[in-house]
């Protein structure tokens, strides 16, 4: 790009933290208003209910693409997320959600990515008090500072009620073209999105798991009994039923689908049973076991199996398309014992 004396001008690019939801994409829309090209950047987590091939529209990252022309680049959560997520400097929200740590970590990773695509500026959906315990004024000024980010971070949407970044103080940024948006309410998000016809209506999607207090039962679990746990760990946790049996643990496939991703997520020294003679589900028996254990995983698995009587048998074996009826076990089955405290 030249200027006005015939000189190269450097293009000035805009690197927006981007989840998919509609915040975010006027964050994009506000920044591309003001004559700077924009590039997105997306965390993948295994602890992020949002799904790219959903159905929804508000869910679509595909949507900054097609409706805006943002390339989005993808980068995964590393296993130091773990450090955070075990330790959080600044605590936990309702359940194992470290927001604050959380949005630190990823700043950090998007600050160290700007010098990748020559990125002249960051800036994030972020809307001030929509999330009363990570995104208050105080929590703001934190993640800004921990990142190391201080007077750098735009927020488009609140401009108006933080003090101006370094942007807005240098002219790079128009800050009367930044909205001063606050709480809970998207209604002024939705009235950009449709006059600029990038969305009609607004679905909300997805979610953390961190924040949902089955999955946190699991992941506390999971810290306790597996003083290796890393990323690849995870998906194994969000799928089927878990139980914690002294020092073992038992995952029974809810369906089809299920059973078929526990064996395909079951590391080699897991075992896999099955209920003999009946259709029922996948179970995987995780960590130290023995014959009391096991009696308990086969109980579970004819449990929820179409056993119809109070008796049945189980196979089991590491590698379950080798099961042969060599390790099998009868057990009679109670169904008010169960699943009594041991569910997680
Ligand atoms: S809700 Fe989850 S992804 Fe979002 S900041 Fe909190 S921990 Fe991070």
């Amino acid at each position: 790009m030249n200027d006005n004396n015939g000189t190269l001008k450097k293009e000035i690019i805009g690197l927006g933290l981007v989840s998919g939801g509609l915040d975010s994409l006027i964050a994009c829309l506000l920044i591309q208003q003001q004559g700077i090209k924009v590039i997105g950047l997306n965390f993948t987590s295994p602890f992020c209910q949002y799904n790219k091939e959903s159905s929804q529209e508000e869910c679509k990252l595909d949507l900054f693409q097609e409706k805006l022309g943002i390339d989005i680049y993808y980068l995964p959560l590393g296993d130091d997320y773990f450090e955070i997520l075990q330790n959080p400097k600044f605590g936990y929200g309702k359940h194992i959600n470290p927001c604050i740590d959380c949005r630190i970590y990823i700043l950090k990773k998007a600050k160290e990515f700007m010098k990748k695509v020559d990125a002249t500026l960051i800036f994030t959906g972020e809307v001030l008090d929509q999330r009363p315990k990570s995104q208050h004024l105080k929590a703001l000024k934190i993640v800004e500072k921990e990142s190391d980010l201080e007077g750098k971070l735009l927020r488009p949407l609140s401009a108006h009620h933080l003090k101006p970044t370094i942007y807005e103080q240098e002219g790079l940024i128009d800050r009367k073209k930044l909205l001063g948006i606050r709480g809970r309410s998207r209604k002024i998000q939705m009235k950009l999105a449709r006059e600029h016809k990038l969305l009609e209506n607004y679905y909300a999607c997805g979610g953390c798991l961190l924040t949902d207090e089955n999955f946190a039962n699991r992941l506390r679990d999971a810290f306790k009994f597996n003083t290796k746990l890393s990323i690849e760990d995870i998906p194994i946790l969000r799928t089927g039923r878990h139980f914690r049996y002294k020092e073992t643990k038992i995952i029974v496939g809810r369906n089809e689908n299920e059973n078929n991703l526990l064996l395909t997520l079951k590391s080699p020294d897991d075992l896999a049973m099955e209920a003999i003679g009946i259709p029922g589900p996948i179970t995987i028996i995780q960590g130290d076991y023995n014959d009391d254990s096991l009696n308990y995983a086969a109980k579970l698995t004819l449990r929820y199996s179409d056993l119809n009587q109070l008796q049945g048998k189980v196979k089991f074996g590491t590698n379950y398309s080798e099961l042969s009826n060599e390790n099998e076990m009868t057990v009679e089955i109670n169904n008010a014992d169960i699943l009594k405290n041991f569910r997680l």
